[in-house]
């Protein structure tokens, strides 16, 4: 399993400095996370102003 950032995403970038494995791609309007990389932490959600980031 891994996170994914839902659509209330406001592509603020706080939570790419968090992950530990660098899992969080930016974007434009909205980042996303490599499924692949993802280690299921949790501290992408945490550093969220939005709670975007949610367990997959
Ligand atoms: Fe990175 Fe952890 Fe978030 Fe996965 S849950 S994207 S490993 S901070
Ligand atoms: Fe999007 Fe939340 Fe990450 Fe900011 S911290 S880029 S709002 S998922």
């Amino acid at each position: 399993m891994a996170y994914v950032i839902n659509d209330d995403c406001i592509a603020c970038g706080a939570c790419m400095e968090e992950c530990p494995v660098e899992a969080i791609i930016a974007g434009d309007d909205k980042y996303t996370i490599d499924a692949d990389k993802c280690i299921d932490c949790g501290a992408c959600a945490g550093a969220c102003p939005v709670d975007a980031p949610v367990e997959g």
